[in-house]
């Protein structure tokens, strides 16, 4: 029979349509190889091409050249410059577009894919991701930070050569807000945090386990609204990014690489976001709420239904995306980098 489950804490509702499911591997790409050029000569992120970007923000040095870069992004969103200062006029309220748009090149290599990297060029990435955070956590103007990565063009990016993003923004959205309060209500209710509770609950029901390390659990959550939809949550109670260990970011760079080369070996190389959830700055340190990673492969399409009722519809039952996933065999590590 199919199932409808409910999202914990968005309160969504997804439909888990049993009797048209897929087996995981039907959902795969097929996509044709393309040819691996490690340069390409009008590639902005390419090494020689430096002066294509904005002037250079942080850089990871490695020999003569870079490991890896921070440079903002030359079509930001929003701009720094502008004060972000609120205009309200009964219905009508805006504010200046101020923002940080920071881009994240994350090899030299042009066609080198982060489930490719070795382990610690990915612990590498992550720590310029905390570098920047904590840098700009300070900033009194910014409410919120949204660190993402969009590959392929199913997920919003034609550039090819591997890239992240990280967006300072002067407020934190509904949708976002609404997250919190019910973590909040949650842990007024209970007396303790949602996530660490369904980390606790998962590891006991293992069903959605995809890999567990020492510090990181990734799993398919319960009430996935699109195939494979996955969660790493540190083990650790932490309600920011920003209070990640080394030995954490350490372990993270292996747990994110290995689930991003079962993604890629398993469903073909399949586009994706991944993007980290984590408090903004005024609630470090909150008992209620769990920073997490949400890694999502773009293999379906939103139709009328999704559009007209809010619901999604998923074919790939959650147990077996995480089963299909837990036998995919990936090198654990890949190089020493
Ligand atoms: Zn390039
Ligand atoms: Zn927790």
């Amino acid at each position: 029979m199919p199932e409808l489950r409910q999202n914990f804490m968005t309160k969504e509702w997804v439909v888990i349509a049993t009797e048209r499911a897929k087996r995981p591997d039907e959902v795969a790409v097929h996509r044709p190889a393309k040819p691996a050029l490690s340069y390409s000569p009008n590639c902005p992120f390419c090494p020689g091409n430096e002066s294509q970007t904005p002037p250079e923000i942080l850089r990871l040095p490695e020999g003569s050249g870079w490991k890896a870069r921070v440079v903002p992004n030359k079509f930001a969103a929003l701009s720094p410059q502008a004060n972000p200062d609120r205009t309200i006029r009964r219905s009508l309220r805006s504010m200046a577009g101020f923002g940080i748009h920071d881009v994240i090149v994350e090899t030299p290599n042009h066609s080198l894919a982060m489930a490719s990297m070795p382990d610690s060029h990915v612990s590498d990435i992550l720590r310029i991701y905390k570098t920047r955070y904590d840098e700009l956590s300070l900033d009194p103007r910014i409410a919120h930070l949204t660190i993402f990565k969009n590959y392929g063009a199913d997920a919003g990016t034609s550039l090819e050569h591997s890239h992240s993003q990280l967006v300072a923004t002067p407020v934190i959205s509904y949708q976002v807000r609404q997250r919190f309060q019910e973590a909040l209500r949650h842990y007024d209710d209970y007396g303790c945090c949602i996530f660490c509770q369904l980390i606790d609950e998962e590891l006991q029901e293992q069903k959605r386990i995809v890999l567990a390390s020492e510090h990181f659990v990734a799993l398919e959550i319960f009430a996935s609204p699109s195939p494979f939809f996955t969660h790493i949550y540190p083990r650790r109670h932490m309600a920011s990014f920003g209070d990640i260990s080394a030995k954490e970011i350490a372990d993270l760079g292996r747990v994110l690489r290995t689930l991003l080369a079962k993604l890629y070996y398993g469903l073909e190389n399949p586009d994706y976001n991944f993007t980290i959830r984590t408090a903004p700055a005024e609630l470090v340190g909150v008992r209620y709420f769990h920073w997490y990673m949400s890694v999502i492969p773009r293999l379906t399409r939103v139709a009328g239904f999704e559009l007209g009722s809010g619901m999604f519809i998923n074919t790939v039952i959650p147990e077996d995306a995480a089963e299909f996933l837990r036998n995919v065999r990936v090198e654990t590590t890949v190089g020493v980098g």
